[in-house]
C-alpha cells in the first residue's frame, strides 16, 4: 500500500505558475508574456558549462537581454538579490523548485530540469535483490519527481508499504529532499524501517542520514545503481567531536546569511543571547555567502552558522575554526544533549 500524501497515478502538484519543468516552448512563453526589460539568468554549479547557450537560447527566443549571475546558486533560498541584479526585472533560477515560504524579490520562474528517466521495474528488482525493508519512506530530489507515482505504483505491487511524507512549507512537494529541510521524511519516519532515495551524489542521502535514525539506501534512477545506507553513526560521531572541541569556546562567531531564503536573525540572536547567558562573547557577523577567507584572522574561537546547515555540516573543513550548526551549538554550550543527535532543520 502508499500511505501518507500521494497516490501512485497522481502527478506531482506542478499548479504554481512560477515553476517549469524544462527550458522549453512553455517557460518561452511565460518570459514573453512577462515583457521583462531584463532577465537575470541563475544556474547551479552542474549546469555551469550550458549556461552561456541557455541564455544565448534565451536571449533568442524572447528578444529580452539575459544577463547571467556569475555565483553557482544552490538553492532557492540564494536566487539573485537586488544588489546582485539591480536592473533585472525577471530572474530564472535553474534546478530548484521554489521554496514555499520564502517571498520572491522579483518575478522569478523556476526551472526544475524534471526528467522522469528511470526503468521503476529495473530499480525495484534491484531494491527486492538487496532485500531492502519493505516498510520504505521514499525521498527524491526534485529533478526526479516525475518517479514517485510509478515507482511507488511498481514498490506496492511487489508488497512494499510505500510511505511518502508531506514536509511543511519549506517544501514544495511531498517526497521532496530539501539538503536542509527532511521533514517529509521525518513524518514518516516512526513507520519507516528505512528510506530510499531516489536521485544522483551523497548529498542528499547524508542529509537524510542525519536527519532521520533509519537506514538510508540511495539509488540513481538513470545507472539504476544502489547505495548501501550511509553509516549515521560515524557522521554524527565525527559531529559529536567537533561539539566536544568547541565546548571551552569563549568567543564565537553568529554567522548570517542576508540571502533571502538563509536568514535567520531571530535564531542568531536567541543564540547570542543563550551564549551570553552561559558567559560567552557572541558577535553576530553579516554575510550574503560564506567564505572561509573572510574568517580568516579573526579573533574568535569558534563559529556557529544559522545560514544553510549544510555549510557547517559538509564543509566545515575548510574553515579556520569549529563551525557548528544552532542546535549542535547549544550542545556546545550544555542546553542540549549530545543524544539524540538534532538535525538543523531550517523550517
Ligand atoms: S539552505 Fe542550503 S540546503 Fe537549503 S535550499 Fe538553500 S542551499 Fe539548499
Amino acid at each position: 500500500m502508499i500511505d501518507e500524501a500521494v497516490g501512485p497515478s497522481e502527478p506531482a502538484p506542478t499548479a504554481d505558475p512560477r515553476v517549469f519543468s524544462t527550458v522549453g516552448p512553455e517557460l518561452v512563453d511565460a518570459v514573453r508574456a512577462a515583457r521583462p526589460r531584463r532577465i537575470v539568468l541563475q544556474v547551479p554549479a552542474g549546469l555551469v558549462r550550458d549556461a552561456h547557450d541557455l541564455a544565448a537560447h534565451l536571449r533568442r527566443e524572447t528578444g529580452a537581454p539575459v544577463d547571467l549571475g556569475a555565483r553557482a546558486c544552490f538553492g532557492a533560498c540564494d536566487a539573485p538579490s537586488r544588489d546582485e541584479a539591480p536592473r533585472a526585472d525577471l530572474a530564472i533560477v535553474l534546478g530548484h523548485s521554489p521554496i514555499p515560504n520564502v517571498a520572491d524579490v522579483r518575478t522569478t520562474f523556476y526551472v526544475e530540469m524534471r526528467s522522469s528517466r528511470g526503468d521503476v521495474r529495473a530499480m525495484a528488482e534491484t531494491l527486492d535483490a538487496a532485500g531492502v525493508p519493505k516498510r520504505l519512506g521514499l525521498v527524491v530530489s526534485v529533478q526526479h519527481m516525475d518517479l514517485v507515482g510509478p515507482l511507488s505504483e511498481e514498490l506496492t505491487r511487489r508488497g512494499y508499504d510505500v510511505l511518502v511524507g508531506r514536509g511543511d512549507r519549506r517544501l514544495a512537494y511531498p517526497a521532496q529532499a530539501l539538503g536542509c529541510n527532511y521533514t517529509g521524511a521525518e513524518t514518516v519516519r516512526e513507520t519507516a524501517e528505512a528510506f530510499l532515495f531516489v536521485g544522483t551524489g551523497r548529498f542528499h542521502p547524508i542529509g537524510l542520514a542525519f536527519a532521520v535514525d533509519r537506514p538510508v539506501w540511495a539509488i540513481d534512477p538513470v545507472q539504476g545503481s544502489l547505495e548501501p545506507p550511509i553509516d549515521r553513526a560515524s557522521l554524527v560521531g565525527r559531529r559529536q567531536l567537533l561539539v566536544a572541541t568547541a565546548r571551552d569556546a569563549r568567543r564565537w562567531g553568529i554567522l548570517v546569511s542576508t540571502f533571502a531564503g538563509q536568514m535567520r536573525m531571530p535564531t542568531a540572536l536567541a543564540l547570542q543571547e543563550r551564549a551570553r547567558a552561559r558567559g560567552r562573547e557572541a558577535e553576530i557577523i553579516l554575510t550574503d555567502r560564506i567564505d572561509p577567507r573572510d574568517l580568516v584572522g579573526r579573533d574568535l574561537d569558534a563559529y556557529v552558522s544559522t545560514a544553510c546547515p549544510r555549510i557547517a555540516l559538509d564543509d566545515s573543513a575548510n574553515y579556520p575554526r569549529p563551525m557548528l550548526t544552532p542546535p549542535e551549538f547549544l550542545m556546545a554550550l550544555g542546553e542540549l544533549p549530545l543524544e539524540p543527535y538534532r538535525f538543523d532543520t531550517f523550517h
